[in-house]
C-alpha cells in the first residue's frame, strides 16, 4: 500500500481496506478495541491485512465462493483437508481437525491454556490476556496472525498445487515465520532458532 508521496504505511493499508470493506453494524467499544489493536502488531502489514479480512470474513473460503456464484456445485465447497465439512473461515481456521491440531501444539508450544473458542475475536482477546506483560501479549498476538497465516498457506498449497502440508509442517512454519518476524519486527534480543523453539516466551522478554 503506497501513499501519494510513495511512502509504505500500514495505517494507508488499514485506511483503504476501511474504505473497501462494507461497513457493517456499529461495534461496540470492546469490538472496536480488538479491531485496531490487531493493527498494532509487528506482523508484516499484508499479513495482518489478511487477518482483518478474515475476522470480515472476506477471505475466498469455498463458502463464500459459493455464495457468490464463483463456484456452483456444493460438493466443490467441501473442506479441502477433512472433505465432510463445508469450508467456511470458521470450520477451516479453527474448528477442522487440522486447525484444531495446529492451535493446541501453539498453545503447548507457548504454555498457555486457552480453551479453543468459537470465533477469532475470542481467540486474539485470549492470546492478550494469557500474556503477563505488554511485550509478551504483542509477541502472543504476533503468533496468532502467524497462525492464521500459515493454515491459509497450506490452504491454498492443497487446493492450487495439489501439495499436502500436515499440521507439524504448519507449525514448523508458524514458528519460523514468528520467530523471523519477532526478531525483525518486534525486536526482541537476538536468539537462535532452537532457543525460540524451546522457549518463546523467555525470548519475547528478554
Ligand atoms: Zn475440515
Amino acid at each position: 500500500m503506497l501513499l501519494r508521496r510513495g511512502c509504505f504505511s500500514v495505517k494507508s493499508a488499514y485506511d483503504a481496506l476501511l474504505r473497501e470493506i462494507v461497513p457493517g453494524p456499529l461495534l461496540s467499544p470492546r469490538k472496536s478495541k480488538i479491531f485496531s489493536s490487531i493493527w498494532d502488531s509487528p506482523a508484516p502489514s499484508k499479513v495482518i491485512a489478511f487477518s482483518w479480512q478474515l475476522l470480515h470474513d472476506r477471505v475466498p473460503t469455498k463458502d463464500n465462493l459459493l455464495l457468490r456464484g464463483v463456484i456452483h456445485d456444493n460438493s466443490e465447497g467441501k473442506c479441502v483437508w477433512c472433505d465432510v465439512s463445508p469450508e467456511s473461515s470458521r470450520h477451516l481456521f479453527l474448528h477442522c481437525k487440522v486447525a484444531h491440531e495446529v492451535w493446541y501444539e501453539i498453545f503447548k508450544w507457548l504454555g498457555v491454556v486457552i480453551v479453543m473458542p468459537s470465533n477469532f475475536l475470542h481467540l486474539f482477546e485470549c492470546f492478550g490476556e494469557v500474556a503477563s506483560t505488554k511485550k509478551l501479549r504483542k509477541g502472543f498476538r504476533l503468533v496468532w496472525h502467524s497462525v492464521l497465516w500459515a493454515i491459509w498457506r497450506a490452504r491454498n498449497n492443497k487446493v492450487f498445487n495439489n501439495m499436502e502440508m500436515k499440521p507439524i509442517d504448519i507449525i514448523e512454519e508458524v514458528k519460523v515465520t514468528s520467530w523471523k518476524w519477532s526478531l525483525e519486527r518486534l525486536k526482541i534480543s537476538p536468539c537462535l532458532f532452537y532457543e525460540w523453539v524451546w522457549e518463546p516466551g523467555i525470548c519475547i522478554n528478554s
